[in-house]
């Protein structure tokens, strides 16, 4: 009884505390995707010629092209590398690999929600072999050793759900077997820095670094990758396939012919291309890769030096080098219930500071993405402390 009542006064304190105008950012977007689209992104969407037109006419077919040709330069894709682009986000991507990418046998990095599950795909997919998984415990990355046979190495270049960055490099002798490397870039992609000739493929949803909006997934797929999906593509057509089925929806084969084409299978959300060519116009103009990836790792360090000096804060992840620069994890004293921040942080219109949900530690969790201000971080952790001192009183 008596504990349920401290818990409602502290409810009835969490909304009472205003925090004052000039403490607060000017955008109060901090989530890890959906995050901030940039204002002006938005202002020019509402200008759109090509809402409301055919994804099949050169108009939109000239966005998607450029949005192919700058991603190239973006990330300085090697020679017969392509930009492919289709409908359904990563999480369509994880199915699209299982039914034609990998070709037996995947090994996977599990260290978090996302990694989890495109491991949990594979495992479900009856016509490939038992994945290899290599798991640590959150916080920490894992990622996939050689293993005789593996034709797929699987893990994510940033582990959203914990805020934890893993190195992307070859898993040596993996070549001499002629496996791919297979890099969920989701959160990572427009934020950290990636040598895409150490991946197969690199791929991502747009509403994360690229501040754009969801539905579409973008892979960079090396030649290697090409021809597996062609070889699987071609053994299915043939009947040699031994049970495998790829429901046209998740054809690799068929994002491929399509994107070289400018093109997806089925019709793109065309808001979503147009949100996700101005932000990469804007990326480019400001320095390209190279700019955007020292912005964010500025905007986390602020944090984590906010947390590490913090009475009642602390980075989340002990390991310095695998502590993410997209998304930024603080742990919060047992003293404070983190989700009092968060709602009164939100009663402020500072949101989705929320952590992973599946996660359940006492946590905050801060997309802090290209298009999120070092100005505004800034105000961020000066918001938290003041609610924090307002919650204590
Ligand atoms: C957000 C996210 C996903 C899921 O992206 P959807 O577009 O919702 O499918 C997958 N992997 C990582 C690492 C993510 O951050």
């Amino acid at each position: 009884m008596e504990k349920k009542f401290i818990r409602v006064t502290l409810v009835i304190m969490t909304e009472n505390i205003v925090i004052p105008n000039n403490l607060l950012p000017s955008d109060g977007r901090f989530g890890s995707g959906p995050s901030k689209i940039r204002h002006e992104q938005l202002l020019q969407l509402s200008q759109s010629t090509v809402m409301g037109t055919s994804h099949r006419q050169a108009p939109v077919k000239t966005i998607v092209q450029e949005i192919q040709t700058q991603l190239a330069q973006f990330f300085n894709i090697p020679d017969g590398y392509e930009v492919v682009l289709g409908n359904g986000g990563a999480s369509a991507f994880w199915d699209m690999a299982c039914a034609g990418l990998i070709l037996q046998h995947a090994a996977f990095g599990v260290y978090g929600s996302f990694t989890k599950k495109f491991a949990q795909c594979a495992q479900n997919t009856p016509f490939l072999q038992e994945p290899a998984i290599f798991e640590c415990t959150p916080g920490d990355y894992s990622i996939p050793q050689y293993v005789s046979g593996v034709d797929t190495y699987c893990w994510a270049h940033n582990e959203t759900s914990t805020g934890v960055a893993a190195p992307i490099q070859r898993v040596p002798s993996s070549e001499e077997d002629n496996a791919l490397i297979v890099i969920d870039a989701t959160s990572a992609a427009g934020a950290l820095p990636v040598d895409i000739s150490q991946t197969d493929a690199y791929y991502f949803s747009p509403q994360k670094a690229f501040g754009s909006d969801g539905g579409l997934w973008i892979a960079i797929l090396s030649p290697r990758a090409i021809n597996r999906v062609e070889s699987i593509a071609q053994s299915v057509k043939n009947g040699d396939a031994q049970g495998r089925w790829i429901p046209s929806f998740l054809s690799l084969q068929s994002a491929i012919d399509n994107s070289r084409k400018h093109q997806t299978l089925n019709t793109p959300a065309i808001a979503t291309l147009e949100l996700l060519h101005n932000q990469i116009n804007w990326l480019m103009s400001k320095g390209g890769l190279q700019w955007s990836s020292q912005y964010c790792h500025d905007n986390a360090e602020h944090i984590y030096q906010w947390a590490q000096n913090s009475e009642y804060a602390s980075p989340f992840v002990q390991n310095v080098e695998a502590r993410s620069h997209a998304v930024v994890t603080v742990e919060v004293d047992d003293s404070i219930n983190a989700q009092d921040i968060v709602t009164a942080l939100r009663e402020n219109g500072i949101i989705d500071t929320f952590g992973y949900r599946g996660l359940n530690r006492n946590q905050l969790r801060i997309g802090v993405f290209p298009s999120v201000t070092h100005e505004d971080v800034q105000s961020l952790t000066q918001c938290i402390d003041y609610v924090v001192e307002h919650l204590q009183k």
